[in-house]
């Protein structure tokens, strides 16, 4: 367990998914949950209802991480409303999957603008405060999608390697003043997208992890608890695969 008692952490993407086993854990670690999500307020509820029912407290906070001036808005009223931001987990990505031949140029921004610009955005957002506070955790989640590419995967796969790029730079922008930024790069784990594919993808997929086995929410949220910790206090610009060896 880790000691996150008197923190404010803004998940984003935090309604869904790993994004809202992260928020779980963090709740169950002390810290008060920021649940950000764009449309589907009824599992964003239903986060925040089992984070209450577990005792711990959470509350919502609806917008488009792509969005600078509503990224902005909303961050300033969570730190007024909190009296401080202490950790920012920037989960929310979306996937547009096809080859570069069929890709639209709509795919690609989509992608980049959520995925990499939303980064920047709420990175942004919450830097005055924890430099301010002279304190704070930052983690990104990127994938082993943007260190070892995939097919069908151009436009996620840069805007996770950007993902990488961008956390290092924040690392040694920000160390000085006592503030982690690291990633970290989850490999295939089980969500609804992986529910969804034949028994025969999944074996395909399965048979190239060395760990035998998709990972879990609960294992990402594990690591993304730590750097979250006083432990990992040394931390800072790392990469932190989570990946059951597939890429080492
Ligand atoms: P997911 O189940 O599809 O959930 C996505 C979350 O992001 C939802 O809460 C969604 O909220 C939110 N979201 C989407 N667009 C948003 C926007 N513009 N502004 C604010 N929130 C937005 O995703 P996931 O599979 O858990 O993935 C979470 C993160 O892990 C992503 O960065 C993904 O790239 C990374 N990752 C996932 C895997 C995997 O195997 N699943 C592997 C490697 C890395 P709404 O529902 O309200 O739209």
């Amino acid at each position: 367990m880790y000691n996150l008692d008197g923190k404010i952490a803004l998940v984003t993407g935090g309604s869904r998914g790993i994004g809202k086993a992260i928020a779980k854990r963090l709740a169950s670690e002390g810290a008060t949950i920021v649940i950000n999500y764009m449309r589907n307020e009824e599992a964003a509820n239903e986060t925040k209802k089992e984070i209450e029912d577990a005792g711990g407290q959470a509350t919502l906070s609806k917008f488009d991480v792509s969005d600078f001036d509503a990224v902005h808005e909303s961050v300033d009223k969570i730190i007024e409303n909190h009296q401080g931001l202490h950790i920012l987990i920037n989960n929310a990505g979306i996937t547009k999957d096809t080859l570069l031949m069929r890709m639209k140029e709509e795919d690609w921004d989509n992608v980049m603008s959520i995925n990499l610009k939303g980064i920047f955005n709420c990175t942004k957002a919450v830097t005055r405060n924890m430099l301010k506070q002279r304190g704070g955790r930052i983690v990104n989640l990127t994938s082993v999608v943007g260190e070892m590419g995939n097919a069908g995967q151009s436009n996620y796969a840069a805007s996770k390697a950007g993902i990488i790029g961008f956390t290092k730079a924040c690392a040694r922008e920000m160390a000085p003043r006592g503030i982690t930024v690291n990633a970290v790069s989850p490999g295939f784990i089980q969500t609804d997208i992986t529910d969804q594919l034949t028994e025969e993808l999944k074996k395909d997929y399965i048979s190239r992890i060395p760990m035998d086995r998709f990972g879990t929410t609960k294992d990402i949220a594990g690591a993304v608890a730590f750097l979250t910790s006083d432990d990992a206090s040394y931390i800072t610009g790392e990469v932190f695969r989570v990946n059951g060896g597939i890429y080492t």
